[in-house]
């Protein structure tokens, strides 16, 4: 048996990758096994994900195989589904084998939070995934084939996205772009289709730039999203929702954007969680757990006024970096780096050319903040990929 430490890290998502990326460039030959594990053999791009649901982008934009990521003479990747963390044993439970740890990176990402609101489980859709799009996308188009054969039933025309969140809002912009072409290419009356964005809270995008969003709910209106605002989804039902004081809205289509959690397998492991989400300490390791780091959405950490950071892919990939740098660190006996997050802005698109944002300390919106979006894509790409990446997936058009 050698005494090589082992690390292993759960999730290839934003924090994952950018953990595997950096260990592999910062440890010396033999100094660490290093495992990663995923459910799929590619990472996706959830920033992405609003797109190829609302079917104006392929799929295959919004993923890339890990194989082209790693180096694989220095990082074991295992496809595989984690379905435990043995904490007290240093194991994790695959669906299909066992992985024993010195250090465990958790990164799997979070799951939508329905906060127990009836039916949404059973016949809601949401944006998690490339399997998950794919169910939209395909649902979506699947409900113009229907109308053609009963014309009477205008519910599947009809379309519900819950919570106006960032995820909410680009979502509802990328399909406002694709149902008119949806009409279109289905001898369809534009005029039967409805698209709903239901947020629950006083204002779309809460806490986010007031002049921004305005702007955003302008241009989106002026693309058909009809928005309820302050209009809480209580029920969702299998002909539709139920919001506000008991108004049905009759939806063969309901996409619930309107919150994430955290994993339940952190929970189920003993590890202290709050919504899913563990408190990690400020060098990102779990409470209690020395040999344990938590990233991206599985972590909560607190801005200086005592308010959560916002769980993001930003956030996710600046604690990748200080993850391995601590794992090294740990490994080396050297002290550890305290996580301090460098907030660069926000920038959401509103569909086809359209986006706003708040970066650099300035407010951003129309082309020149959907220009910002796209460099802020190339410039992911670039990090995990170089160049090649950058070809092959960034869009220049
Ligand atoms: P994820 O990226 O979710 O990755 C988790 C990985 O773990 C996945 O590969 C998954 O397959 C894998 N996994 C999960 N469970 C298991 C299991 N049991 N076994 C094995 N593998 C498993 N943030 C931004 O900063 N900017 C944006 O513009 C932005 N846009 C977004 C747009 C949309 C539509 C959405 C939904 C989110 C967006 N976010 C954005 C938020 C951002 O995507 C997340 O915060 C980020 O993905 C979190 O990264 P992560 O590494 O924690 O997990
Ligand atoms: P969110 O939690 O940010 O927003 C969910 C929205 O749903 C909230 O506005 C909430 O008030 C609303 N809501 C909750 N319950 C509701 C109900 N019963 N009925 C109607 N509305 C309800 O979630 P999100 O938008 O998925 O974003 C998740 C994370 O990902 C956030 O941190 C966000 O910043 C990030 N993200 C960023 C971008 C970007 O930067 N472009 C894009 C997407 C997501």
């Amino acid at each position: 048996m050698s005494n090589i430490p082992k690390i292993v890290i759960l999730g290839a998502g934003y924090g994952g990758v950018l953990t595997a990326l950096r260990l592999q460039k910062e440890l010396n030959y033999n100094e660490a096994d290093v495992t990663l594990v995923n459910k799929h053999d590619y990472h996706y791009f959830t920033t992405h994900l609003h797109m190829p649901a609302a079917g104006t982008d392929k799929t295959e934009n919004a993923r890339v195989s890990i194989s082209k990521l790693i180096d694989e003479f220095k990082i074991d990747f295992v496809k595989s589904t984690v379905v435990q963390i043995r904490t007290q044993d240093k194991k994790v439970i695959l669906e299909d084998g066992t992985l024993s740890y010195d250090y465990l990176v958790i990164g799997l990402g979070g799951e939508p939070e329905t906060f127990g609101i009836p039916g949404m489980l059973e016949y809601a859709m949401n944006i998690r995934s490339i399997n998950s799009v794919r169910l939209i996308r395909e649902h979506i188009e699947y409900q113009f084939a229907r109308f053609k054969r009963e014309p009477h039933r205008t519910d599947y025309l009809t379309f519900v996205v819950g919570g106006a969140g960032f995820t909410g809002i680009e979502f509802v912009g990328e399909l406002a772009d694709r149902l008119p072409e949806l009409c279109k290419q289905n001898d369809v009356d534009p005029s039967l289709v409805k698209l709903y964005n239901i947020e629950a809270a006083p204002t779309a995008l809460p806490g986010f730039d007031p002049e921004l969003v305005e702007y955003a709910m302008q241009v989106l209106t002026k693309k058909g999203v009809t928005f309820k605002i302050g209009c809480p989804i209580k029920e969702c039902t299998p002909d539709g929702v139920i919001v506000g004081d008991n108004e049905e809205i009759k939806a063969a289509t309901v996409i619930w954007a309107a919150g994430v959690r955290g994993n339940r397998l952190i929970e189920e492991a003993g590890i202290e969680v709050m919504r899913g989400r563990v408190k990690v300490d400020e060098s990102l390791r779990a409470p209690g757990h020395e040999n344990i780091y938590v990233v991206g959405d599985n972590s909560l950490m607190f801005n200086p006024e005592g308010r959560p950071y916002p769980p993001t892919a930003q956030i996710a990939m600046q604690q990748g970096v200080v993850c391995a740098h601590n794992l090294v660190a740990s490994i080396r006996n050297q002290p550890l780096k305290k996580f301090e997050f460098k907030n660069k802005g926000t920038v959401a698109s509103l569909g086809k050319g359209e986006a706003i944002g708040l970066a650099f300390g300035k407010k951003y919106k129309g082309g020149v903040a959907a220009l910002l979006k796209k460099a802020i894509d190339i410039r992911y790409l670039y990090i995990i990929g170089g160049i090649p990446l950058v070809v092959k997936k960034g869009k220049f058009l």
